[in-house]
């Protein structure tokens, strides 16, 4: 089985054109848990955490935007002045497994699972981020809510690499917390982030591990945009439960072995309520 290394982008998307069905690793703490369970046995794997292009950031100050390259890691998300730009996908990187995961898993891996428990993905979510894909035929982007499709199922095209992610930086509070059945090293039972955009007066909630894939909660959303103060970054005891409620009532959890179904909803209650009044603490 061919192993290859590219170092820029247009060898590794040549590698992909190769053979399109290749397995991309990143920091392979997904993969390789695949190839060691032998849930996978790929005819070629192309490793991409060594491609330049991926492995950096940019912030664009005049477009308020961040391109996070794919292969940039959990731990270096932490790092400011990434971690005072994206605050939210700061706190959802330090949830993230271990230091050795941290160290080596990275967003655009994150993004390729598309695990619903996924970390890094309810904030991608409630950004509305942009997912650039290339290929031998070119780059094309698309929105990260129309990338993921469902279960660990991504709108990626065979030979398609994921090159970055493109994150608008907001005006206002952003924040995410998550519910597992221990404080670390657990795949998430319930995840939300809640990001405040002080400049389009909007509130934007995306929550996680209760639905197919991450779900936003446009009801939630629209209540809480005529709710709070954002002048006075007050919300009401009321609000912040109708909110709770309302985040609750958008979520479309299973029973498993993990959890069930009625315990993930009411998670979702409490990290959306409380994620509000982080974000608007005065009553
Ligand atoms: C012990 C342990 C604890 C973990 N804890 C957490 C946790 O708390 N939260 C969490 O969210 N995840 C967790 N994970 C899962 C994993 O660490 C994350 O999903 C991580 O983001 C994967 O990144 P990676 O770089 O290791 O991806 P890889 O394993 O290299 O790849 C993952 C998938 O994405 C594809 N891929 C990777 N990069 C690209 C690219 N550039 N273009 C196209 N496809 C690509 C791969 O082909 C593969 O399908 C844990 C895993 C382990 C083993």
């Amino acid at each position: 089985m061919p192993v290859l290394v590219p170092t820029t982008l247009d060898e590794a998307v040549s590698a992909m054109a190769a053979d399109p069905d290749a397995m991309v690793l990143a920091g392979g703490t997904d993969t390789m848990v695949e190839v060691n369970a032998g849930h996978r046995r790929p005819s070629c794997v192309v490793v991409v955490n060594r491609v330049s292009e991926m492995r950096s950031w940019t912030y664009d100050p005049v477009a308020a935007t961040v391109r996070i390259g794919a292969a940039v890691t959990y731990a270096e998300l932490l790092e400011p002045p990434l971690a005072t730009l994206l605050p939210a996908l700061a706190e959802a990187s330090r949830t993230v497994g271990s230091p050795q995961i941290r160290h080596a898993g990275t967003l655009g891996g994150n993004l390729g699972t598309c695990s619903p428990a996924g970390d890094g993905l309810p904030v991608l979510s409630a950004l509305d981020a942009v997912v650039p894909l290339a290929s031998t035929a070119g780059e094309r982007s698309m929105s990260v809510h129309d990338f993921m499709v469902g279960v660990k199922r991504t709108a990626r095209e065979p030979g398609e690499l994921i090159t970055a992610v493109t994150v608008p930086v907001l005006s206002g509070w952003q924040g995410y917390a998550k519910v597992g059945v221990r404080n670390a090293m657990v795949i998430a039972l319930a995840t939300a982030c809640v990001a405040v955009d002080t400049a389009s007066a909007s509130v934007r909630l995306a929550i996680g591990s209760v639905g197919p894939t991450i779900l936003r909660c446009a009801q939630a959303e629209a209540f809480a945009a005529s709710a709070v103060d954002f002048a006075a970054s007050s919300a009401s005891a009321d609000a912040v439960r109708r909110f709770a409620e309302l985040a609750a009532a958008a979520s479309h959890p299973i029973d498993d072995h993990r959890a069930s179904a009625a315990y993930r909803r009411h998670a979702i209650g409490v990290l959306a309520s409380r994620l509000l009044r982080r974000a608007f603490p005065n009553e």
